[in-house]
């Protein structure tokens, strides 16, 4: 099915420390059979969920995902580890890559919801990325072994986009030296695109994750300096994957490139203080210009007629077809621009909702906006080329 709908899964995680000094209660239920999520209603004693109580929240709500990952509590028969996460969502998606299709799974959510475990992990529990890196190779070693006439090719990059600048992340951060953003660029035949980022051609399972760990640590460097970087941006992790055949019957060579794209964004928190005025708006005016537009970019792609301009006539969103581009505000942000092809076109795209188990306001948001990301439909296509 070439126009697929993006994938929506839910995940929430353990409580913190400090969830459990405040004596949190958990809001969130899941049924593992019919895949609902539901968030309950906070009672009087948590601080954390006044706002929701001011409000005088009476009703419970339910979402309905295509999976939904229960990482509250180790003890329950459902548990979902960071290898479940990869069994049902990586492994397929590595799958399209094998057969030619680009992929992207970005990770959504307030800062703290587990969006870069869930994406990297920890080295003892790790998370999508190195388990992607991991099946790579070991998918390429077996392939290669079963049929010499393929040979791979693998390249990978790393960026950041944060206050509306991309940085290389595979660059090292050169101390007392200004940050070095780099430009964007549009391919008639590519797209968009980040000019002279970085891209290293990887060997073997090693070497993409010592890129891996580089990047990552590049992001927390500078985090630690520019306070709190890591909840402002959202990192980029893109894997090239090139798949040379020679037919030996017909002499024919084909190239199959696919593009893996891995994306932790900043917190979505970080989406609503755009919309305060004054001094705030003015101190992080562009800082989450990517988040807002993103939402922006689901919302007119979820529901292309109703953003249709006015008097303008309903046309059918084919390949390439300009009438339902024309209203989607890709332009509008960095992250947007650069992620068009995974957020509506050729792309089989995954969205893991990330949600904090008591943290009312925030993960009602965030459930919303996953629910919406289940309407879009992406259209993607065998990148396949004859080369002799
Ligand atoms: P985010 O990237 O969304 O800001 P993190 O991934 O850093 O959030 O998660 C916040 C904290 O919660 C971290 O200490 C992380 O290790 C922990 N955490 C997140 N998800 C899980 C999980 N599924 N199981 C155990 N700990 C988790
Ligand atoms: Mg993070």
């Amino acid at each position: 099915d070439p126009g697929g709908n993006v994938r929506v899964v839910v995940r929430v995680r353990a409580f913190l420390p400090r969830e459990i000094q405040r004596n949190a209660e958990c809001l969130i239920t899941m049924d593992p059979i019919r895949q609902v999520t539901t968030l309950l209603i906070p009672n009087d004693s948590d601080p954390a969920n006044s706002r929701a109580k001011s409000r005088r929240v009476i009703e419970e709500k339910a979402f309905t995902f295509d999976n939904s990952f229960w990482s509250h509590n180790t003890d329950d028969h459902h548990y979902a580890t960071q290898e479940d996460v990869y069994n049902s969502l990586g492994e397929e998606f590595l799958d399209h890559n094998f057969e030619g299709y680009h992929t992207c799974i970005f990770a959504y959510g307030q800062t703290g919801s587990g969006k870069s475990y869930t994406m990297m992990g920890t080295p003892d529990q790790p998370g999508l990325i190195p388990r992607t890196c991991e099946d790579l190779f070991e998918r390429i070693a077996h392939a290669q072994s079963e049929t010499p006439n393929i040979s791979y090719n693998v390249r990978v990059s790393y960026f950041e986009v944060y206050n509306e600048h991309v940085r290389d992340l595979l660059v090292p951060v050169v101390p007392n030296q200004p940050p070095y953003y780099l430009k964007i660029r549009e391919s008639p035949t590519e797209g968009p695109y980040v000019k002279d980022l970085t891209e290293v051609p990887v060997r073997n399972i090693q070497e993409i994750l010592r890129h891996m760990r580089t990047g990552d640590a590049s992001r927390t460097t500078a985090s630690t300096k520019m306070n709190d970087t890591s909840s402002r941006s959202h990192a980029v992790f893109t894997i090239m994957l090139k798949q040379i055949h020679h037919d030996m019957e017909t002499d024919e060579t084909t190239e199959r490139s696919s593009r893996i794209r891995l994306v932790d964004l900043a917190g979505s928190e970080r989406a609503k203080s755009t919309e305060a005025t004054g001094a705030r708006l003015r101190e992080g005016s562009n800082i989450n210009k990517s988040l807002t537009t993103l939402g922006r970019v689901i919302a007119a792609l979820a529901d292309p007629k109703q953003s249709q301009s006015r008097g303008g006539r309903r046309r059918r969103g084919g390949v390439g077809g300009g009438g339902r581009d024309a209203v989607v505000p890709y332009r509008d942000s960095i992250l947007t621009w650069l992620l068009k092809d995974s957020l509506g076109g050729n792309s089989k795209t995954a969205m893991i909702a990330c949600i904090a188990p008591s943290d009312y306001e925030e993960t009602l948001s965030t459930l919303r906006y996953a629910d919406q990301a289940k309407r879009i439909r992406t259209r993607a296509v065998v990148n396949q080329d004859s080369v002799s």
